[in-house]
């Protein structure tokens, strides 16, 4: 706190991040990164851009990354935004596209970002409790709202809501804005982009953070319709016209454009996720299912948090939410193929232990 501040700063609850540790031997499971690194040709274009043309400032449309997209979705580019990270756009549209004048809903488990983002900008929200299964249950978002948000796949439960159910609450909302945060999808769901040129209330958002290995890059994008992209454009060039630097976009572009190296290793991170299910089901984990990179599990003896700190004294972090409902419950993002060996060789250390 500070006398300097402007006095609303007081009132901010700021979202945590999980631990960027520096250096050390680590197996980090704990920010849902992938273990493996990007498409040989984004480093590439990396390198070959990094050069004298770093004076200029860069496109403020990020026209060719949008065109990419755009061409790879079968949309227009005025159909697609981009920002730094996914978490910009989701504030962006958090601002553009949400009513202040009745509540925003999204479930009461899920990215934290969401609560932080309504405070911010003075926004209502109602959480809406998940099913008994840990469930989004669409049913229970038909009622009066200022919008709606949800990730599909959950984070950080990892259960997939079908397409069939999106599209119906879609049709029953049409007077406000259903966003879909995508940021899993890509690990075993099928995107709602599809659905774009039907439903003029949906917003896409999705990252290059997980599934292109770009999470250092901060690149994430948004599809809809060319009004709803309009009101993001709107609200980016009053806070910052250059939301993603020259090597951003050249980067992202080249990611688009491999799809080869993309489709592979989502395959390799599907197959791991369901060797390191079976893995923790025999050590008597009950593991929720899952079409993210990362698994959510409680053991049915040991306790989640200790666990989690037994872990780390072992140099392998994953995520622990001191949460009511969850807190019995570890996030783990599925790793290559040797951390997913050794978190489940100490974890049955442990558990004999
Ligand atoms: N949405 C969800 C559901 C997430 O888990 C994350 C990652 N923390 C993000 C959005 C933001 O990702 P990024 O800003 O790296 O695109």
């Amino acid at each position: 706190m500070s006398r300097y501040w402007n006095p609303q700063l007081n009132e901010l609850s700021p979202y945590v991040p999980g631990e960027q540790p520096r250096g050390g031997d680590l197996i980090k499971l704990n920010t849902n990164e992938m273990p493996y690194g990007p498409s040989p040709r984004v480093l590439e274009a990396l390198r070959g851009a990094s050069d004298e043309t770093l004076r200029l400032y860069p496109d403020p449309q990020s026209l060719r990354l949008r065109e990419a997209l755009a061409s790879s979705l079968d949309l227009e580019p005025g159909q697609v935004f981009v920002g730094n990270g996914s978490d910009e756009v989701l504030a962006h549209t958090f601002r553009a596209l949400f009513q202040p004048d009745a509540p925003l809903l999204f479930p009461d488990i899920t990215y934290s970002f969401y609560p932080v983002y309504a405070q911010f900008f003075g926004l209502t929200a109602e959480t809406v409790p998940l099913g008994g299964k840990f469930e989004i249950e669409l049913a229970d978002y038909r009622r009066d709202n200022g919008g709606i948000i949800f990730p599909n796949p959950n984070a950080p439960t990892g259960i997939l809501v079908p397409l069939d159910q999106i599209e119906a609450l879609l049709r029953d909302n049409p007077d406000t804005v259903v966003v879909i945060d995508e940021a899993y999808i890509d690990f075993g769901g099928e995107s709602a982009v599809a659905l774009i040129n039907d439903y003029p209330n949906l917003l896409v958002i999705q990252t290059l953070s997980k599934s292109r290995a770009l999470a250092g890059l901060r690149v994430g994008v948004a599809f809809g319709q060319a009004d709803l992209i309009e009101g993001l454009e709107r609200v980016k060039n009053s806070f910052n016209s250059y939301p993603l630097d020259r090597l951003s976009e050249i980067g992202a572009t080249a990611a688009v454009e491999d799809r080869e190296w993309f489709q592979k290793s989502c395959a390799k991170i599907i197959a791991n996720r369901e060797q390191l299910r079976a893995g923790l089901e025999q050590l008597g984990f009950d593991v929720l299912p899952s079409a993210a990179n990362f698994l959510f599990a409680r053991h049915r003896e040991r306790s989640a948090e200790a666990l989690y700190v037994a872990l780390r004294e072992r140099n392998i972090i994953v995520r622990h939410f001191e949460k009511p409902r969850i807190d019995e419950f570890l996030r783990i993002s599925v790793g290559n193929e040797a951390e997913c060996e050794a978190l489940l060789d100490a974890l049955s250390e442990l558990i004999a232990s």
